[in-house]
């Protein structure tokens, strides 16, 4: 038994090598790519490794990278928007506790 599609515009089934749907014309490649399209979001990964594994500068690369990816995966079908959302609040927690421990320390080294 073939697969059956059902026209996304006129709801009659079709055939599933057909292309253009034979009742209303419909492009069905256009509908199926842009469905299935689910690139992987680049963005999130190094947006996510950055700001868990980097310095106070890669961080805040990271911080960008991952908003980006959250952006893509809003507008554009990106995956991976889970782990552009952790790293989006990974990297101000670092960020924070990096500038604490940098007074931290500089107010130790000036008070000796
Ligand atoms: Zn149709």
């Amino acid at each position: 038994m073939a697969n059956v599609l059902i026209c996304p515009k006129c709801g009659q089934e079709l055939n599933d090598i057909t292309r253009y749907c034979p009742y209303c014309g419909f492009n069905l490649s256009i509908e199926e790519s842009q469905n299935n399209r689910r690139d992987t979001n680049i963005y999130a990964i190094v947006g996510f490794v950055l700001a868990l594994t980097g310095d106070f500068l890669m961080v805040l690369a990271g911080l960008i990278l991952c908003a980006i990816g959250i952006n893509k995966a809003n507008r554009e079908g990106y995956d991976l928007k889970g782990l552009a959302l952790a790293g989006v609040i990974i990297a101000p927690i670092k960020l924070f506790l990096i500038i604490i421990f940098t007074i931290l320390y500089l107010g130790l080294f000036f008070s000796l």
